[in-house]
C-alpha cells in the first residue's frame, strides 16, 4: 500500500462527510417509515436514535428481498471482462474512463479536478460526470473482494459530491458553453449537472448499490449519504426533464428504474408513475406509424428501442408492467423490425446521421433480449438464434414510408447485396441534411457506407469537424454549389419493392429553385441504375457524390453519364464508424452546371463485385412521370421504365 493509498483509507475511515443531526433528520423524512421491513428504523428513528437507525436501515438494506434489475439480478457468480479491469485499475490512479473516444484516459489530479477538460470536445467533459468507472469498481470488488475498490469509490462518490454543488441556474439551460453571463459554478453545473448525465447516474448507482451494499464502504453513514445524493438527484432529474428527443427517453426511463428499485421512498410511486407516463407519451410522438425513431439515426433507434424495452422489463420485473398498454409493446415490436430491415445480414448498422456501428456481439445481445419481450415474434427470433428459430418476413425489400427509409436486398445471408437509402421527412437533432443518400453493403464489405459523424459538439475545431462529417457534399447524393440541403423533406413518387427490378422514385425540393429528383433501379436484384435529375430556376454547379469505402477500389463498377460538359473529380474524404476514430477515403463527384430554368440529368450505374463489365448507357426518355431507359453490360441489355400514375 503506498503513501497516498494509507492517506486516502484514513481519510475514509476518520472524514466521512460530516453528517450532521439535521441532514439526518432529512434522510429519514424521505422515507417511508412504514414500508414493510422498516419497523424498526422508524421506532429507532422516533426515539431520536438516528445512529442506530441507520445502523438498521444498512442491515435492512443488505437483506431485503429485491428483484434487482433486469442488467443485475443478483451479484452472485460475477465476472469481469478486461476492460472493465482495466477502468476500474485505472480509476484507482484517478485515471477516468471519461469516453471510449479519448483513450488513452486521462489523469485527472491526486486532488480530482472534476473541470479538467483537455480537449475542449463538450462530450468529453459531459461524459466525465457518468463516472463510467464506477460500476467496473464494483464489478471488481465483486469478483476480487478487495476493499480498495469500495474505498477508493466511496471517496471518489463524496468527492464528486462535494466540488460539483447543485447550484440555482436562472434560465436552467444546460447546454450554454462559454456564456460568461455565468460564474464558475453554474458553468460546472451545466456539465455536472445536465439531466442526461444526471439521468446516468440515477441509473448506474443503482448497479453500484448492488455491487459495493456488502463492502466496508457501505457504513450506516455512508448509507444515509448515498440515499440523499440519490434522492435529490431522481428529485432534480424529475423538475429538469429535457423537452424532447433520446435524452427524454433516457431519462424518463432512468426514473422508472429509481422508483421501482427503491419503492422505500415516499417519491418512489411518483417516480416510477411519471417515467411511465413520459415513455408512455414520447413513444406515440417520437416513432412513425412505420417503426423509425424520428431522429433518423439508426444508433439512436436502437438506443430508443433499448430504453423502452428496459422500462418494460423492470416494469414488469417489479409487478406493474400493466402500466403499459398492448400498443406499446406492439410499437416497440415495429421499431425492432424496422432495425432488423435496415440492417445487414452481418449485423453491421447503416451509419446514417450521427450513427456509429454497433458491434454484433452488441446487436445478438439486444436481439436476445427483445426475444424474451417478445417471444411470439417469429423475426425477432430469427435474428436472435442467427437463423436457427424463427422466420424471415416474406418480401425481400422493405420501404417504411414515413421515415423514408427503403431497403433494396437480394437475399438475408452473406452473399447478398443490399442498398439501403435515407429519403425522409427533415427528422430531429441526430439526423444529417443527406436526402437521397445511400448506403450499399455487398458480400460482407461496406461498398458505399455513410460517413458516419465523428464528433458531436465543441468548440471551433470540433464543430469544423462535425461540420465536414455532417455536410451534404459527404453523402452519396446530389448537391447545388456544395452547399448544404436547404430542404430536407422527401416525397415518394414511386416504390415497387416487388418483381425483378424494384424501382424507388423520390424527391427532395433541397435549394430555392432546385428540385433533386432520385429514381433507384435495383436490375435483376444484382446492380442498381441511378437516374438524378435536378430542375428548377436555379442556376449553379451541380455535383453527384460518390464515397466509395477505404479499400473498395476494384469491388465495383461505377459509370456516370451526363451533361456533355460534365467533369470528373476526386476529392479526399473522410469515414467515421466510432467517435473520434476516421479513415480517409476517395470522394468521387461528378458535376456540371445548371443553367436557369434547365433540367439536367445524369444516370449512374453501379455495379458491385471484381468482374469487369463494359456498360453503355442508352438513350433515356422521360416525360411528366414515365421514364424509360436502356443499359448494356458487356452484351446483356436492359429496358428500364417505369410510370407514375398520379
Ligand atoms: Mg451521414
Amino acid at each position: 500500500m503506498n503513501l497516498r493509498r494509507i492517506f486516502l483509507s484514513l481519510c475514509l475511515s476518520a472524514c466521512f462527510l460530516p453528517v450532521n443531526a439535521a441532514e439526518e433528520e432529512d434522510i429519514f423524512s424521505l422515507l417511508n417509515l412504514d414500508y414493510p421491513g422498516l419497523e424498526q428504523v422508524k421506532s429507532l428513528h422516533a426515539l431520536g436514535e438516528d445512529a442506530a437507525a441507520a445502523e438498521s436501515l444498512l442491515a435492512y438494506f443488505r437483506t431485503r428481498k429485491s428483484e434487482g434489475t433486469p442488467e443485475l439480478p443478483s451479484v452472485q457468480g460475477l465476472t469481469i471482462t478486461a476492460s472493465q479491469q482495466k477502468m476500474a485499475d485505472e480509476a484507482l490512479e484517478h485515471r477516468f474512463f471519461a469516453h471510449y473516444g479519448y483513450q488513452p484516459s486521462y489523469f485527472y489530479g491526486d486532488d480530482i479536478d472534476w473541470r479538467y477538460w483537455p480537449v475542449k470536445d463538450n462530450e468529453l467533459r459531459w461524459q466525465l460526470h457518468r463516472h463510467k468507472w464506477f460500476t467496473p469498481m464494483g464489478y471488481a470488488y465483486q469478483v476480487s473482494r478487495d476493499p480498495k475498490y469500495a474505498m477508493e469509490w466511496a471517496l471518489e462518490y463524496q468527492d464528486w459530491i462535494r466540488k460539483n454543488p447543485l447550484v440555482a441556474l436562472d434560465d436552467k439551460e444546460f447546454e450554454i458553453t462559454g456564456n460568461s453571463a455565468l460564474d464558475s459554478l453554474q458553468e460546472n453545473m451545466c456539465y455536472a449537472w445536465r439531466p442526461l448525465e444526471v439521468s446516468h447516474r440515477v441509473q448506474d448507482q443503482i448497479l453500484q448499490f448492488q455491487l459495493f451494499l456488502d463492502s466496508p464502504a457501505f457504513t450506516p453513514e455512508f448509507l444515509l449519504l448515498f440515499l440523499k445524493n440519490y434522492h435529490r438527484h431522481v428529485e432534480f432529474l424529475r423538475q429538469h426533464y429535457s423537452k424532447e428527443g433520446n435524452h427524454l427517453l433516457f431519462e424518463a426511463q432512468r426514473t422508472l428504474y429509481a422508483g421501482a428499485f427503491f419503492p422505500e421512498f415516499k417519491a418512489a410511486s411518483n417516480w416510477r408513475e411519471g417515467g411511465v407516463k413520459i415513455l408512455n407519451r414520447e413513444i406515440e410522438r417520437q416513432v412513425y406509424p412505420d417503426g423509425g425513431q424520428y431522429e433518423l439515426d439508426p444508433h439512436y433507434h436502437l438506443a430508443a428501442i433499448n430504453v423502452f424495452c428496459k422500462a418494460l422489463e423492470m416494469a414488469r420485473l417489479h409487478g406493474f408492467g400493466n402500466e403499459f398498454p398492448a400498443s406499446y409493446g406492439s410499437t416497440v415490436e415495429r421499431m425492432i423490425e424496422f432495425y432488423a430491415q435496415i440492417c445487414y445480414p452481418d449485423y453491421s448498422n447503416p451509419c446514417f446521421s450521427d450513427a456509429k456501428l454497433t458491434t454484433k456481439e452488441e446487436v445478438l445481445g439486444s436481439y436476445r433480449r427483445w426475444s424474451k419481450l417478445f417471444p411470439e415474434n417469429a423475426f425477432i427470433r430469427y435474428m436472435a438464434t442467427e437463423g436457427r428459430e424463427g422466420e424471415l418476413p416474406d418480401s425481400l425489400c422493405k420501404g417504411f414510408m414515413d421515415s423514408g427509409f427503403f431497403v433494396f436486398r437480394s437475399g438475408w445471408g452473406p452473399d447478398a447485396t443490399q442498398m439501403v437509402v435515407k429519403a425522409g421527412p427533415k427528422g430531429e437533432w441526430h439526423c444529417q441534411p443527406d436526402n437521397g443518400t445511400f448506403e450499399l453493403w455487398y458480400k460482407g464489405m461496406r461498398l458505399f457506407p455513410d460517413s458516419g459523424s465523428y464528433v458531436y459538439a465543441g468548440d471551433g475545431e470540433v464543430m469544423a469537424w462535425r461540420n465536414w462529417f455532417r455536410q451534404t457534399s459527404s453523402h452519396n447524393t446530389v448537391t447545388l454549389d456544395d452547399r448544404n440541403l436547404a430542404v430536407t423533406q422527401s416525397r415518394t413518387l414511386l416504390w415497387i419493392p416487388d418483381g425483378d427490378t424494384p424501382v424507388l422514385v423520390t424527391e427532395n425540393p433541397s435549394y430555392e429553385g432546385l428540385t433533386h429528383r432520385r429514381s433507384i433501379f435495383f436490375v435483376q436484384h444484382a446492380f442498381f441504375v441511378l437516374v438524378d435529375e435536378v430542375y428548377g430556376p436555379a442556376h449553379g454547379e451541380v455535383g453527384v457524390h460518390f464515397h466509395p469505402g477505404p479499400d473498395m477500389e476494384g469491388q465495383y463498377t461505377l459509370v456516370c453519364q451526363g451533361p456533355p460538359k460534365m467533369v470528373y473529380e476526386t476529392r479526399k474524404g473522410w469515414m467515421s464508424t466510432a467517435y473520434r476514430h476516421k479513415v480517409a477515403r476517395p470522394h468521387r463527384v461528378y458535376h456540371a452546371t445548371k443553367k436557369s430554368g434547365r433540367s439536367i440529368r445524369f444516370v449512374t450505374v453501379l455495379l458491385p463485385g471484381e468482374k469487369a463489365h463494359q456498360v453503355r448507357i442508352g438513350r433515356l426518355f422521360a416525360h411528366e412521370g414515365t421514364l424509360q431507359l436502356t443499359i448494356w453490360d458487356n452484351k446483356e441489355k436492359y429496358a428500364l421504365q417505369y410510370i407514375i400514375n398520379n
